[in-house]
């Protein structure tokens, strides 16, 4: 974020990949795709290749950890070596842990953990390909994969980003975009009550362009969520198991 680069990210309102200020990356959302999981979910968003997948709720382990009021949920955001350009050195580091750290919380929002007391809902999210935007990515996968384990939840999560570059405010920000432009900020809403539980900033923006880039970032979200309900009622209707 915010590298001198000599690339016009932006020109007649139009950008590198074509969109325009308000389009969001085409994005694939599948659910039910592993048969070993409770719960998974396949999410292809630009460049982005995510794979969640959920398990519980099950014995809480290690035991100390567990609460007689609810269930403790985990979630681990993890980058496979592949993933991106330069391989990424295998396990947690500040950034994936921040991630799932942050990613957790949004998703303990949603979750009637209170149901299931003494137990653990696990969350894993695999990042097979990585372009931008994919703590966005891996939270929508996630809240999808929880549904399809089958736990209930107030509302699905949806995240989607929006950012500067080039002076301008525009949606889902690619990658390019993403290390060239001037700010990018991430957000995860639930949609029906559009309450946010995950915002951050990276980069600059003066307060009447956060307010805009939030606007943005929940139209986003808005769109995404058609995706995340479409993948869960494709899911019923062809009858996996
Ligand atoms: N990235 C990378 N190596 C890393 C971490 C990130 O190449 O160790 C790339 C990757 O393409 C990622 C992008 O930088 O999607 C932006 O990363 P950021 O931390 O902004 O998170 P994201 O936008 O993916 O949520």
């Amino acid at each position: 974020m915010g590298m001198k680069s000599d690339i016009e990210l932006i020109k007649d309102g139009k950008r590198l990949d074509g969109r325009g200020v308000n389009d969001l990356r085409p994005i694939t959302i599948k659910a039910g795709v592993l048969e070993r999981a409770d719960g998974s979910c396949y999410v292809e968003w630009g460049g982005n290749k995510v794979l969640a997948a959920v398990y519980g709720p099950q014995e809480c382990l290690p035991k100390h950890i567990a609460s007689p009021h609810r269930a403790v949920l985990t979630y681990r955001y993890n980058m496979a070596p592949f993933s991106v350009e330069d391989r990424k050195r295998p396990g947690p580091d500040r950034r994936s842990i921040e991630i799932s750290k942050i990613s957790k919380e949004a998703l303990e929002r949603v979750v009637l953990l209170e149901k299931f007391p003494n137990t653990m809902i696990k969350v894993f999210v695999e990042i097979l390909q990585a372009d931008a935007g994919t703590r966005c990515a891996a939270l929508t996968a996630a809240s999808v994969a929880l549904a399809d384990a089958g736990i209930p939840m107030r509302d699905l999560v949806t995240a989607c980003a929006a950012g500067k570059i080039g002076g301008e405010i525009v949606l889902d920000l690619g990658k390019k975009e993403d290390n060239f432009g001037e700010a990018d900020v991430p957000v995860a809403i639930l949609p029906h009550t559009k309450e946010i539980v995950l915002m951050q900033m990276d980069g600059q923006l003066t307060p009447e362009e956060y307010r805009k880039a939030l606007d943005l970032s929940i139209d986003g979200c808005t769109k995404v969520y058609e995706l995340q309900k479409k993948a869960l009622r494709e899911r019923y209707v062809e009858g996996v198991d």
